[in-house]
Order: C-alpha cells, then structure tokens, then sequence
C-alpha cells in the first residue's frame, strides 16, 4: 500500500480528543476542520510553571537519494513511547509546497509511521505558510514604495539583500528586475524571489518565543543598505507591526495527531541550509510543558541538523536535548561504501561496513555535545540479517547500541525496543548538554571549530574579504551570534560525492550573510539554492482529484 493509502485508512479522532490527551481545553483549541487545531497563544502563556518534559532529537547519517526517514522514526518513536505507556508527542515541520509539485515525496513520515491528515498537512494546511509569504513581501513592497515616495531613508537601490518569497518551485524568478514601466512605477532595480521556507521570516516565526519576540526580530531584519553602507532596518521602514498582526495566527502552533492517534505539533519549516532547519521554537517548548516526552526532527544529516539544532535553537530556546537518535539504513550504509543506486537490492555486508565510517562519525559528533546517543536501523524490506548484524557489531564497537526498527512496516509494535532503550538513557540522567562553542567566541573561530570538529576538516579556506566582513560584524555588536552553516547534505565535505568519512578536506567558504533578525550568520560554502527548479517531469502532472473525490498522485 502507498503511504496515501494508508493515510487514508487512518481511524482519526476529532482532534479534541488528541487535545485532550495533552490536557488542553477545547476552548483553547482553534479547529481547522476535525482533525487540525492551532493551540492558543493564552494557553500556552499559561503553560509557564509547567515542569518540561524530556527532548529526545532525531537525526541521521549524511543523506542518500532516498531518503534515509527521520520523518518516519520521530513518527515511529513517538507511537513506540506511546504504545510503552509514556505520555509522548512530536515535534515536526510544516511541508514546502514547492517540492511537492516538483519530485514526489511528502513530509508526514510513511508507511504505519505517518502523521494525518497527509494530504491538508504537504498542501496548505493551516495557512501558515501562506501568512509568512504575505507578511514577507508586505516588507518588499513597504521598501519600494518607500524608495518611490521620495527613499528619505537614502537606501542605496544597488544594496538590497532582501528579495521577495513564494512557496513554489519556479527558476523562472530566480533573477527578475522590477519597478518597469516609467516614472510612475518607480525606479527598476535587479532582485528575485526564494522559496518561502528560505525566508528569514520563516526562521524568525521558528526562534521566536512569542508575539513580542517575533516583532522585535521582524524589526530587526536588514533589508538594504545606504551608501555609506550603514543598515537599513525592517522597523525603519514601520514594517515590524503589520508584518507581526499577519503572522499572529500563524505563530500558533498546529496540533493534529499520528495514524495511531497521538499527538503531533507540526509548525514551521524553515530550510536547513541557509536557515537552521527545525520546527518552531513555541511548538518544542509547549509540546515539553505538555508531555513526559518529546521526539522531534531536524533536517538533513547530524553534520548540519543536528547541529544547527544544538547551537542554534536549543542555544536560543534554553533546551536540554537528553538523548539522540541518529537513524542509517542499510541502504544508505551501502551507498556510503561507495555501491550505486541501482545496485542497492543487492546484499552487500562488505559495503555496509564501509560506509559505517559515516555512522561512526556522526555518532562520535554528537557525543561531543554532551548527549547520549543510540543508532536507529530503519528497516527496509530489502535489507538482509548479516547486514542488519554488520551494522549491529560496528555501533557496538563504537561503544554505542544499535536498535532495529520496523515502523514503517509494523507502526509503533517496530519501535518499541527502540522506545525502551530511549527510556532507558533518559532516566540515566547521563546527558550533559552543551553547545559547541561558546558565544563570545570570534566568528570566523566558530566556522573552525564546526569546520574541524564535525566535518573534519584540516582548514577553513575564507578571502580577506570574507574575514573583513565578519570583523565588520562583530565591530557592530553581531559577534556573539552562532553561525548557520550551508553545505551540501550528501557529505562531510562540501563535495557530494564524497561519502563515508573524508579526511584531509578543507572547507572553503563561498560568502557570509547576516540574518540580524533570525539572529545567526549564514556561513555559504559551495551552490546553495534559495528558489528550487521542477524537474523535467514534476510531480504536479500527475497530482489529480479522482472520480472518488480524492487526491491522486500526490504522494
Ligand atoms: P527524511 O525525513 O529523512 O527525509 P522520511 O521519513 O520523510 O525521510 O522518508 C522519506 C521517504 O522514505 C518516505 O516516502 C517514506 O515513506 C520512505 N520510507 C521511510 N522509511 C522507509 C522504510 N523503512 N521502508 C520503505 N520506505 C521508507
Ligand atoms: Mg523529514
């Protein structure tokens, strides 16, 4: 059965009834629908002297084509917690629209491992997205209609970073050149759009701790610079308060729930490279005044995920991760021991214990955090017993636990070992979390440190240029941000191809960014791209509503 299928067999409960699971009042739910609700602001202002649960994070080896399912075993995980009488909810992200109508594959999870309504949840849910869209370029047109009416703020129109936003995929706008047309349309200019999850809006919804917090770094966002180079501020141009009342709705959390009917919190998606890549920040910490346990997910491998959720939003949000999971699969094992893609139905111990070097790594990262760890073996019918061993005998020699999980085949029943183990170091009390780096640290520093530390990297390759730039920062009061590194997901290195473990790389850094609102640097090293393309053939020419009613192909 696809996962639509089964998404669609799901016995749902009206979602009061997953509120209250939680112990949230109906009249604090706002119901989209039966099955969605956003859990309100005064509600979770209420929620202050609660005791927080514990934060288990989900991670993962560097990425293959596949898809290695960290979706699908935070899903997994939260029902196993479930099934073994823990009071247990996740923490996941929203879904772009853009990559759904471009390659196929949503952002519930799968299999007996998902979260419902699968369809409202990858198209337009609860319209949050839609709002950081609109409250986004409501800042746009506020700036050229400022520079239009006169520019008293003497912004130099050949020094805006900040561009426009929309949530598809679609390279025709990559590059556009606006205000055409004559004098009575204002002065033409280059800029371009990004995808709405690249929005330093979105990032700043996802850091935000509340109202108050989000219309301090809405002001706080830089969108152009005057000609003596000085910054041009979001509250300059008195954007900060309207952008705040489009977004108000939307800073509330959605609550709906998994196909075993426990509760989900699914809000925000900010993207992984230039941005920090997890759900919001007020999802997190109202999920952990509500539940013993919270599993949540961050994107891309533990190299960037994990840890942009460690040294950006736990930093950020004061949060005490207490145990990582780090999912790998046997397929991915194999691809990181160098098998290609169409070979991987083929039993291959030898590879899968090749490219356990990623693993291994990545388990060694995040011990360097402080918290424990335990290997996830996401099962694929495909894989063989000695290779599921092979994995097995490397963690165990790396001094960690390997646990296999059939979620995606057997829901929360394939998680439960998994479950207990989390348990288990939870209650040990052995986590110690700390971040990486401390914030007074110099910038470029904290480029080294990530750089040597968890890639592995002999150097960080930077220009005078980009060395000068980050003085500037720090000479203007941005030195004590944390960095957002933006590198290719496939690898250690900024180079995709090469898997498992590279030594002897260095990392050369391309350009720095500063998000002020956000509150961190974007560090770019190598292509990163900010509005996707479709494919030759996208997805979007074979997603239909059937004579049933009901959508066909998205998934
Ligand atoms: P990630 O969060 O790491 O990107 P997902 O959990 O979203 O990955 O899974 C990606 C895709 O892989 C989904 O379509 C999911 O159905 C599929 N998938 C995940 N685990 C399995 C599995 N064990 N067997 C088969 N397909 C799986
Ligand atoms: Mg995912």
């Amino acid at each position: 059965m696809s996962d639509i299928e089964i998404a669609r067999k799901a016995k749902k409960k009206p979602i009061q009834e997953i509120g209250a699971k939680l112990g949230i009042p109906t009249e604090h739910l706002l119901p989209f629908g039966h099955d969605k609700a956003k859990v309100s602001e005064a509600f979770i202002k209420s929620l202050a002297k609660n005791k927080n649960g514990h934060l288990i994070l989900v991670t993962a080896i560097n990425p293959t084509p596949a898809g290695e399912g960290k979706t699908t075993t935070t899903v997994g995980l939260g029902d196993g917690l479930n099934a073994i009488g823990k009071k247990a909810a996740i923490c996941i992200r929203e879904a772009s629209l853009g990559p759904n109508f471009g390659m196929k594959g949503g952002a519930a999870g799968g299999g007996y491992a998902q979260v419902v309504p699968m369809e409202d949840m990858n198209l337009h849910f609860t319209g949050d997205f839609h709002a950081i869209t609109a409250a986004h370029n409501l800042l746009a047109a506020m700036l050229d209609n400022h520079i239009y009416w006169g520019n008293e703020l003497d912004i130099d129109i050949r020094r805006i970073p900040y561009r426009r936003v929309m949530d598809m995929n679609d390279r025709a706008l990559r590059e556009t050149v606006v205000n055409l047309g004559g004098v009575a349309n204002g002065f033409p200019r280059e800029t371009g759009f990004d995808i709405t999850v690249a929005s330093e809006v979105m990032a700043i919804l996802c850091l935000a701790t509340d109202l108050r917090d989000l219309e301090k770094r809405l002001g706080d966002i830089i969108v152009a610079y005057r000609r003596d180079r000085s910054p041009v501020y979001a509250r300059d141009l008195k954007a900060d308060g309207a952008m705040t009342v489009l977004l108000q709705q939307a800073m509330q959390p959605n609550l709906v729930q998994t196909l075993e009917n426990n509760p989900a919190f699914v809000h925000g998606g900010p993207f992984a490279n230039i941005a920090h890549g997890c759900n919001s920040v007020v999802a997190t910490t109202t999920a952990l005044k509500l539940a013993d346990y919270v599993v949540t997910e961050a994107g891309f491998g533990a190299d960037l995920g994990a840890e942009k959720f460690f040294d950006i939003k736990c930093r950020k949000a004061g949060l005490k991760p207490e145990a990582v999971v780090i999912v790998a699969t046997v397929r991915a094992m194999k691809m990181n021991g160098g098998v290609a893609k169409a070979d991987l139905g083929t039993e291959n111990v030898a590879a899968v214990k090749k490219g356990c070097a990623n693993l291994g790594q990545h388990i060694e990262n995040v011990k360097q955090f402080g918290v424990p760890a335990v290997v996830a073996i996401n099962h694929f019918v495909s894989d063989t017993d000695a290779e599921v061993q092979a994995i097995k005998d490397y963690v165990g020699s790396q001094g960690s636990e390997a646990v296999l999980c059939k979620h995606w085949a057997h829901g929360s029943k394939g998680t439960e070992d998994l479950a207990r183990k989390v348990v288990s170091i939870v209650e040990s009390g052995s986590a110690q979390f700390a971040p990486l780096y401390l914030d007074d640290m110099p910038l470029f520093e904290k480029i080294e440190t990530i750089a040597k530390r968890i890639y592995r990297a002999d150097e960080v390759l930077a220009d005078k240029k980009i060395r000068d730039q980050l003085k500037q920062w720090e000479e203007q009061g941005y030195g004590n941000l944390p960095v957002c590194m933006a590198k290719t997901q496939y690898s250690f290195t900024t180079d995709p191809n090469r898997r498992g473990a590279p030594r002897g790389h260095s990392l050369p850094v391309r350009e720095v960014r500063l998000s002020a609102g956000a509150g961190f640097i974007v560090v770019i090293c190598g292509e990163i791209m900010t509005m996707p393309g479709l494919p030759r053939v996208p997805s979007a020419e074979s997603i239909r509503i059937n004579r049933d009613g009901l959508i066909d192909g998205l998934f």
